[in-house]
């Protein structure tokens, strides 16, 4: 889950669309060898969608982010808070700025709407 970039389907079968070699080559450029995540960076890398494709994330540069293998295999599909939250933080200046407006507009306030049943106003965040 999560590293399945460069298939057409992932585990569960849904249809993933994968980044082009120029797309992940431009993210390697952009972020360098190292994990958005943990910020290792010795470790084997792949491209990971901060939100995931299925979620409504999208193939574009703002949500792609260079993770470890040990990351990705973590973090899965998932939009747990803590997946992001790192990411927000992460020294790695240059991703931020999109993946910040992606995150607060979509996944954080989508996921605080599910999780609380819809108390929380989607304005609040
Ligand atoms: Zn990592």
């Amino acid at each position: 889950m999560g590293s399945g970039l460069y298939r057409r389907r992932d585990g569960y079968g849904r249809v993933r669309v994968g980044t082009s070699r120029d797309q992940r080559r431009a993210v390697y450029g952009r972020d360098g060898y190292q994990c958005a995540y943990c910020g290792t960076t010795t470790a084997m890398f792949q491209i990971d969608h901060v939100i995931p494709f299925w979620q409504g994330g999208r193939n574009v540069m703002g949500n792609l982010v260079v993770a470890c293998v040990g990351c990705n295999k973590a973090k899965g599909a998932t939009l747990e808070p803590r997946w992001l939250n790192p990411l927000l933080e992460h020294p790695v200046e240059k991703v931020r700025a999109k993946a910040r407006r992606g995150l607060e507009k979509h996944a954080f306030r989508q996921r605080l709407v599910k999780m609380t049943g819809g108390k929380v106003e989607a304005t609040s965040y």
